[in-house]
């Protein structure tokens, strides 16, 4: 079984063509509905009574949602506008709500699951149900500016318990305070990771293990209108991949690294959650396919 954790959303996204407000998004809403294309993922999340049922209604529709939680307050909101290219986001203000005093409970059904990712959140609040598990085979996490600027010692803790960080550049140097990400990504397995997959955004991503480097392209794509999501779909896709082939080995890990890619590409096609949940399992296999092409020489 797949475990996701981590924030579920109403977000104010800005692009320069379009302004949306108040929409389905949230780090564990992405990456959970992306994974649910390969293994139906259980969701441990916080909602506030503001949450609009027609959003609940898609949650419920990909996922198992006996670990959501509905609290008295608001729903974690962020607003975040990006520039001309689509490739820079600006904070402009982060609203933790009811995930500020979220108290996860990780459900019994859940405690033997063997993936966890534990998307984007209060890294305290993923160290405590990091640990609620069992019988992890292969767990990751990832992390954004907000909790590198306010809990860096609690997200490199974090990142101590987990066998994979998942996490993007600008990111990850901040994090490590170097601009070389190579030096930065051995510098996240020193603190604890096996594996280590830094996201560039529409360069794909690098992934680190032992000495070894393995860079895959993003799936180049000509028109791409909301980036939200992407590196959350990524993640999804990801180990939604290899909890469906109950493997951690290497090349599955490698071919893992390609589905991430290919759920990335349709999360920026389409604004909010609208990419990935209106997508047929057909597609998936389609792109992967090209992607294969795409690389090959
Ligand atoms: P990404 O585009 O992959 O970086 O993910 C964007 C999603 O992360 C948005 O839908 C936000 O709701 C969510 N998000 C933004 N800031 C935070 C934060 N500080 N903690 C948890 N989730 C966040």
């Amino acid at each position: 079984m797949l475990t996701i954790f981590g924030s579920v959303a109403l977000d104010t996204i800005r692009t320069p063509t379009k302004v949306l407000r108040g929409v389905l998004g949230g780090a564990a809403t992405f990456a959970s509905i992306s994974a649910s294309f390969f293994v139906k993922p259980g969701l441990i999340a916080v909602i506030g009574q503001d949450f609009p049922k027609k959003y609940y209604n898609i949650l419920n529709k990909f996922l198992d949602l006996s670990g959501l939680a509905r609290a008295n307050g608001k729903t974690f909101r962020y607003d975040g506008s990006y520039d001309e290219t689509l490739s820079h986001r600006t904070t402009n203000k982060t609203e933790l709500n009811v995930l500020g005093s979220f108290n996860p409970v990780v459900p019994d059904e859940y405690k033997k699951s063997e993936f966890v990712y534990l998307a984007n959140n209060d890294p305290v609040q993923n160290t405590k149900v990091i640990k609620e598990f069992d019988g992890i085979k292969f767990s990751m996490c990832d992390t954004i500016d907000f909790w590198i600027s306010t809990k860096r010692d609690d997200v490199i803790k974090m990142m101590g318990l987990v066998n994979s960080v998942v996490i993007n550049d600008e990111e990850a140097k901040l994090l490590t305070k170097t601009q070389n990400l190579i030096k930065s990504a051995k510098k996240i397995m020193e603190w604890g990771a096996e594996y280590v997959i830094i996201k560039k955004g529409e360069h794909g991503s690098l992934l680190f293990y032992e000495d070894i480097v393995f860079p895959s392209p993003a799936f180049s794509l000509e028109n791409i209108v909301d980036p939200t999501g992407a590196g959350d779909s990524f993640a999804g896709g990801m180990i939604g991949y290899m909890a469906s082939k109950k493997s951690t080995k290497i090349s599955t890990l490698r071919e893992a690294v390609v589905y991430g890619n290919v759920m990335g590409s349709f999360a920026v096609e389409e604004y909010g959650v609208r990419g990935l949940s209106k997508l047929k399992k057909s597609q998936i296999q389609k792109r992967f396919n090209q992607y294969k092409k795409m690389v090959h020489f």
